[in-house]
């Protein structure tokens, strides 16, 4: 998929959005179904985002909460209530729609649900708000009982579980979090993937940090099999005494270091041979998985050892 904040990809995302979406039907009604809640023989329940979606869905605000300065989580309520989950696979994006007042063209913006596949009635998306920006801020604007326009989901990554450990490394840089802690809870919450992760994360200050408790869940949960470090590269002075939990500056090959001797000790890289996935702006995934970056010079790694969201 292409880069999550490349601006050009994502205008094309934007304006073919529409168009993508019936050969993306075509190509979705040709895949596998997803399978939820067999293990017990219960009814499966409907997916409100089957593989085939054509046509948008109106899913209805149930509650917002403002989690920091810039970013807001809204729950939404699914169509068919507590009998349907989202079935968006993890690290997948729904597409939002809306028509901006006297605007000529709907705005098609992506989100990737926090929400699990399997949450029954809800989807949760976190939204950051970007200055003027016109999807995020609109989304801002939404209130309990408003109505918004989604299609999808829009396919990432197809993960394959491992009953064998194996060691991945996950960077996000910012609002590139989404796609990472989605794909971590959906690979951690599998009993039987032995998969091992070390997440890095880069914000400009502390009070960017969204998910903290999600993700500190997870690492009390999956003790063995999930680390998860913040990285800080503004220069305020607050205190971070948790020694291996957070590092000052960005994330660098230095300090990338530790995690990746680590994965190498191991078998590193999922059954496809993926070993980092990254989401972050531009900048940092040049620096960091781009054709001069450094996972390629210092660790030799190649195009297709790495997904970038
Ligand atoms: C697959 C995918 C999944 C995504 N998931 C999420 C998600 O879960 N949560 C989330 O908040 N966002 C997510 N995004 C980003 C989201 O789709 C929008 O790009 C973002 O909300 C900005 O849209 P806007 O219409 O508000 O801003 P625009 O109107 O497009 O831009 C307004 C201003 O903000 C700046 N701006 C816009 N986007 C960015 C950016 N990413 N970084 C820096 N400056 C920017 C622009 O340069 C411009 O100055 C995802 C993107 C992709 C491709």
């Amino acid at each position: 998929m292409a880069s999550f904040f490349s601006r050009s990809s994502r205008a094309l995302t934007y304006v073919t959005g529409a168009a993508l979406l019936g050969a993306e039907a075509t190509y979705y009604a040709s895949r596998p179904r997803i399978q939820l809640d067999s293990a017990q023989n219960a009814p499966t329940p409907a997916l409100s985002f089957p593989s085939s979606m054509p046509f948008p869905k109106q899913l209805t605000v149930l509650s917002t909460e403002q989690v920091n300065h810039d970013t807001k989580k809204i729950t939404f309520s699914l169509p068919g209530g507590d009998s349907q989950v989202s079935g968006v696979p993890f690290g997948s994006a729904i597409l939002t729609s809306h028509w901006p007042k006297n605007g000529w063209f709907p705005v098609f913006r992506p989100y990737t649900p926090i929400s699990a596949p399997d949450d029954r009635g809800v989807l949760q998306l976190l939204v950051k708000q970007y200055p003027n920006g016109r999807a995020s801020s609109y989304l801002h604007s939404l209130t309990p009982g408003s109505t918004l326009s989604v299609r999808g989901p829009i396919p990432a990554y197809t993960w394959q579980r491992s009953t064998t450990p194996r060691e991945l490394v996950l960077i996000a840089g910012g609002a590139g979090i989404t796609p990472i802690y989605s794909m971590a809870r959906g690979i951690l919450s599998d009993p039987k993937d032995q998969t091992r992760l070390q997440l890095f994360w880069g914000v400009n200050s502390t009070r960017d940090i969204v998910l903290k408790k999600e993700l500190e869940e997870l690492e009390q949960q999956y003790s063995s099999r999930l680390q998860v470090t913040y990285c800080v590269s503004g220069s305020e002075k607050a205190d971070l005494s948790e020694p291996g939990k957070y590092k000052k500056g960005y994330i660098s090959s230095e300090g990338l270091k530790e995690a990746i001797t680590r994965a190498k000790a191991g078998s590193w890289g999922d059954a496809k041979g993926t070993k980092v996935f990254i989401c972050g702006p531009p900048a940092m995934q040049e620096a960091i998985a781009g054709k001069k970056g450094w996972l390629g010079g210092e660790y030799g790694l190649v195009k297709k050892e790495i997904h970038a969201f």
